[in-house]
């Protein structure tokens, strides 16, 4: 297989969905768990439960970056941007997520300067650009985004850019997913695991999810094929009574991960004692804060910030959803007052957001098999 139509062949998807089924004990019922907002978006683009029997079920796990950031860090940025010697910049999926006293569009439109931009370089470049100004990089992200943001702040300090500094958001994979292996509302059968994240940590982190919790999990790829083909992985293992980290997406990860970029994150970063996550409340050892020797880049030091706590809204069900408890369209708000238009809650926000991935392709099946069954 070389090219992406051939990882989306319709015939061979159907293969893979007669051996899935043929792998399936009758009368057992199978949850596994999509741990990144990519797996979710694909599965609803290409209508990947279709192919499943009736007794899988794919639950949405909490690998969304911008779908976890609490409001209260989104209020922080927002009281940094207001500042007027600051320029704030972010990633676009950020810039509609709301925080308690509304997001960086609004804030944008009460005169703060915030600036969308596609990578952490942009944000140097627009330091470069502007010696008179403080720019803040609003960091977000896994295991995948924090090495070019810790590789950024090395550029800054080689260049000596010192009006350049990082309101650091970014959190990692494993305690998220040993606070879900921990919680009594789930009961899980595997899990498809997270590529991206595993370009950079590689597969030796999850051996505890095999070794400890007795379950499955095959990091897979984002295409069709991979996801079925990971499912397969994963029945495969259930059926041979195995429990063991597997490799679907071994054309991109390495099994030992990207040692270079680990080694940028620990020179710049280091974990903090711990993090609050959007739904999911504090979880220990969950997220990087930047190292002292590089205060200087750190909006959390250069900056008085008031670390604001804010409680979700009552109406928004994101924990639920992130933690893998309630689908999307089972949240009161749903396709209601919640759209990606007006999100209430950030999983509706990105386009890996287990939320605006239903809205924008899995509602359209759901209306089909109410149709059907009318
Ligand atoms: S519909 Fe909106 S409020 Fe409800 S869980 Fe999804 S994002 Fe959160």
């Amino acid at each position: 297989m070389r090219f992406v139509d051939e990882y989306r062949d319709a015939e061979k998807a159907r293969a893979l969905s007669a051996k899935i089924a043929s792998l399936c004990e009758p009368g057992r019922q199978y949850k596994f768990m999509e741990v990144c907002g990519g797996h979710t978006h694909t599965i609803y683009k290409h209508g990947l439960e279709d192919y499943l029997p009736e007794n899988i079920t794919l639950v949405h796990g909490p690998g969304c970056p911008v779908c976890v950031i609490p409001m209260g860090r989104v209020d922080d940025a927002i009281h940094i941007a207001e500042r007027p010697d600051v320029i704030m910049t972010s990633f676009g999926d950020m810039m509609r997520v709301p925080g308690g006293r509304g997001s960086f569009f609004d804030s944008m439109a009460q005169g703060a300067e915030i600036r969308m931009v596609y990578s952490p370089l942009d944000a140097l470049k627009i330091a470069r650009q502007n010696p008179d100004r403080r720019v803040v990089f609003m960091a977000i992200g896994f295991e995948t985004t924090a090495p070019s943001t810790a590789m950024t702040v090395l550029r800054a300090e080689a260049e000596k850019i010192t009006n350049f500094s990082v309101f650091c958001n970014h959190v990692t994979i494993i305690p998220a997913i040993k606070a879900i292996l921990d919680s009594p509302d789930l009961r899980l059968d595997g899990f498809i695991g997270p590529g991206h994240v595993s370009t950079v940590i590689g597969c030796g982190p999850y051996a505890f999810i095999a070794r400890d919790y007795r379950k499955p999990l095959v990091v897979a790829g984002f295409e069709p094929l991979d996801i079925l083909q990971s499912i397969y992985m994963l029945l495969r293992q259930l059926a041979e009574g195995r429990s063991e980290v597997e490799n679907q997406y071994a054309r991109v990860v390495p099994w030992e991960g990207n040692p270079r970029a680990l080694t940028a994150v620990n020179q710049v970063m280091k974990l903090r004692p711990y993090f609050e996550w959007r739904g999911l409340g504090f979880i220990s050892h969950s997220a990087l804060g930047m190292r002292e020797r590089y205060a200087v880049h750190d909006a959390e030091r250069i900056f008085d910030i008031p670390g604001v706590r804010v409680a979700d809204p009552k109406a928004c069900q994101c924990g639920e959803v992130l933690k893998g408890v309630l689908k999307p369209w089972e949240c009161k708000v749903f396709g209601t007052a919640c759209t990606p238009e007006t999100p209430i809650g950030t999983c509706m926000v990105s386009s890996e957001g287990a939320c605006a991935a239903y809205y924008n392709f899995g509602r359209f099946s759901r209306e089909r098999v109410r149709e059907a069954t009318r």
